[in-house]
């Protein structure tokens, strides 16, 4: 059976071009950057060159790049080094709706006298640009606030909410582990100080990340050893996966805007389609501000997991809420903050798609949906009873 494969949000192939750059890294070129010879010397030059692929995505300079390990210690490094530099401060801003990688860190640094606000956003996922204008003080280190969500695909004004921060001389982090290689940016022209990506999410392997870092912008080491890194982050290199990384952020920036219109038109295919042929369903998220590739759609009255099972069985994949925190039984705290209503958050679908996606694989899912759909009410105890 063939796998369909929707659940892009959670991770991604990795592009062929990608694997075939690191491939020659791992059995022939696997000297360490860090040595004096010549075949140490020519994976510097490798590193160096991902760099700049990077920056070339996000439109900054590549001296502004730390290569991490992941999306994870990226924006645990921006909030924990910020922190560290800027005691006397005492606030952090937050959403209700950001990824565990920034939530629970808020949460934990609560435990050690932050005070930490969490906005709130309306029942579309928009957040309260008022509420954050009031909450912004003398007292605020950090406003961390993600540039796209993971689970609806809704896109915040980052760049406007960059400029009210940057007015108020406080430092601000952007999680745009969804966004990136799917949004244009041009950091040398935003008020964005940190900005957190993660390879696996845009087709190049998992255990890369990396953190953007304005010049100027005042941050701790958070890897404390040898010099890698700018002495930021140190620990040797991960060449195979950064070289990765640089090449799928070349990709991106190449065909950012035909794949995201490509992309788009079979995501509004797949969801205009299930909106249409199941009944009692509906969308979550601002349908106007959204990635090209995500859709995420709530059928009342059943599980969200045993809608997933049951596509499982004809290969096709998908996910409900995030996959990092799929397995525990709360609905998400995405849609909870959004005020979905308890039964409607239980019944949600992620559809998340790529480059890699065909109309044939929308065409298939949008014939095997309604039936699954239609099963899993006859089976429901709720249907009856309403
Ligand atoms: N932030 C967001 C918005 C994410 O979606 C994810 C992963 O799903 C992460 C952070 C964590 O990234 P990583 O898996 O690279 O640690």
């Amino acid at each position: 059976m063939k796998t369909v494969y929707f659940d892009n949000n959670a991770t991604t192939k990795v592009a062929e071009e990608v694997a075939a750059e690191m491939k020659p890294l791992f059995c022939e070129l696997y000297g360490n950057p860090s040595s004096m010879h010549t075949f140490g010397g020519q994976i510097g030059q490798k590193i160096r060159r991902a760099r700049e692929q990077v920056a070339g995505l996000l439109g900054c300079s590549p001296g502004e790049i730390i290569f991490t390990s992941c999306g994870t210690e990226s924006d645990n490094a921006a909030i924990k080094g910020t922190l560290a530099m800027y005691p006397h401060k005492r606030k952090v801003i937050t959403t209700r709706v950001e990824h565990p990688a920034v939530l629970t860190v808020c949460r934990e640094v609560e435990n050690h006298g932050y005070t930490v606000v969490e906005l709130s956003v309306d029942n579309a996922g928009r957040v309260d640009l008022e509420e954050l204008e009031k909450e912004l003080d003398e007292d605020t280190a950090l406003v961390s606030i993600m540039y796209a969500n993971n689970e609806t695909g809704v896109v915040f004004p980052i760049e406007k909410i960059a400029e009210m921060v940057a007015g108020s001389g406080v430092v601000f982090h952007t999680d745009a582990v969804q966004a990136a290689g799917k949004m244009p940016l041009k950091l040398s022209e935003s008020n964005i100080d940190l900005l957190s990506l993660s390879g696996h999410k845009l087709h190049a392997p998992k255990g890369v990340g990396v953190l953007y870092v304005k010049k100027g912008t005042r941050l701790s080491p958070f890897m404390m050893g040898g010099h890698q890194e700018g002495g930021r982050r140190a620990g040797t290199e991960n060449v195979p996966g950064i070289v990765g990384l640089g090449k799928a952020c070349e990709l991106a920036a190449e065909n950012l805007e035909e794949e995201n219109s490509r992309v788009r038109y079979l995501r509004d295919k797949l969801e205009s389609a299930i909106l249409e042929k199941c009944p009692d369903c509906r969308l979550n998220g601002d349908k106007d501000n959204r990635l090209p590739n995500t859709t995420n759609i709530s059928f009342e009255y059943i599980e969200g997991e045993a809608i997933l099972l049951m596509l499982d069985k004809h290969g096709i994949c998908a996910s409900s809420g995030s996959a990092c925190t799929s397995g525990s039984l709360e609905p998400s705290h995405v849609l909870r903050a959004m005020g979905v209503p308890f039964t409607a958050a239980h019944g949600s679908v992620r559809f998340s798609l790529s480059r890699y996606n065909t109309e044939e694989e929308v065409d298939y899912t949008i014939e095997k949906i309604p039936a699954v759909i239609d099963r899993l009410r006859e089976l429901s105890p709720f249907v009856k009873k309403s």
